[in-house]
């Protein structure tokens, strides 16, 4: 186990982490709300360095990112755990670990390994991703700052509740970042992710002053979150607070982990809920995870000539040229497009 970072002594061997906005105060021989992080003697530690439980090859796509290095792979890594206990969540198996789980499973691997096979890969990039990289900061940070030195992008998928003190440690050697809007009211990000939604708000925004590539990702839960006025909700806080160039992916809900009494999220609902975005004024909305090409090519905003075609995550057509749209020349918001 590798000792933490951010995190206070309080006396009477109590601690308290500043990694995450739970600032979980930890007493002697417990564990913080996400299990990853346990006091030892006064000591916090984390019980995921330099331990993958998954790693991929992906295309950008799945992150998803559309408007990073499109076309591009990220080798794409996670350990066990995280801050949250969504009750629909899809990657439940291996996010929801506790006790000894998390050294009994996944493999080894160092920073300078995952940097070494990301390079040999032909990966452009690193994702931290399928489970939570604010709860394996400690590693993620190591191997990005050895990726930063290569070239090697660095990218997090997550769901914004780290401190603004982890954010700032980790936004130099950042690329780009996928964050989750999970809803748009409080009292759902308690009832069903055990969180709160303020502190995502204020990260989203600061991500944004900070200059860091964001892409938001909305999961669209039957009679969780799809009531046309929180999609509203949703919608303007992007176009207002965060710009109407930030791309917005909303996912189609599959029954997962403690939901599975939920019906897959209607097609309609889906194509409600874009049009909503586009009429707010939003100029990217897409719909990843279900089988039209429309639904995830990315137009121009102002000529409305098709720039990307997509299938499968993958790209199929890129028309872009030097950043802008062949036609009208607009410039198109993104990275490495
Ligand atoms: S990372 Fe978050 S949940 Fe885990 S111990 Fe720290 S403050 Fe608590």
């Amino acid at each position: 186990m590798k000792e933490a970072l951010l995190y206070q002594k309080l006396g009477n061997n109590s601690v308290r982490c500043d990694l995450c906005a739970h600032r979980c105060v930890v007493h002697d021989g417990k564990a913080g709300i996400c299990k990853v992080r346990e006091n030892i003697n006064g000591i916090l530690y984390t019980k995921v360095y330099g331990r993958t439980i998954a790693q991929h090859i992906d295309p950008i796509e799945k992150k998803p990112l559309y408007h990073f290095y499109p076309g591009s792979k990220a080798y794409s890594i996670a350990t066990p755990g995280c801050n949250f206990h969504c009750l629909f969540c899809q990657n439940w198996d291996i996010s929801q670990l506790t006790g000894t789980g998390f050294q009994a499973s996944g493999e080894e691997a160092t920073p300078e390994q995952i940097v070494q096979d990301t390079e040999q890969t032909g990966c452009k990039s690193i994702a931290f991703t399928y489970t939570e990289p604010t709860i394996f900061f400690e590693y993620s940070y190591d191997i990005a700052r050895l990726a930063h030195d290569t070239g090697v992008k660095n990218i997090y998928v997550s769901n914004g509740y780290m401190t603004s003190e982890m954010l700032e440690m980790i936004a130099p050697y950042l690329d780009a970042i996928n964050i989750d809007l999970k809803a748009f009211q409080d009292k759902t990000y308690r009832r069903v992710m055990g969180a709160r939604l303020q502190p995502v708000l204020d990260n989203l925004k600061k991500i944004k002053q900070m200059g860091i590539w964001l892409e938001v990702t909305s999961l669209i839960i039957p009679g969780i979150n799809d009531d046309p006025k929180e999609i509203r909700g949703i919608a303007n806080f992007i176009a207002i607070e965060l710009g109407k160039d930030v791309p917005w992916h909303l996912s189609r809900f599959y029954p997962a982990y403690k939901m599975n009494d939920v019906p897959p999220t209607p097609l309609k609902s889906l194509q409600a809920t874009k049009e909503i975005g586009l009429e707010t004024g939003l100029n990217y909305v897409y719909i990843d995870n279900v089988e039209s090409i429309d639904d995830s090519e990315t137009k121009c905003p102002q000529c409305d000539s098709i720039l990307i075609k997509r299938s499968h995550f993958g790209v199929i057509q890129n028309n872009i040229k030097n950043g802008q749209c062949p036609e009208c020349n607009l410039k198109i918001a993104g990275v490495g497009l």
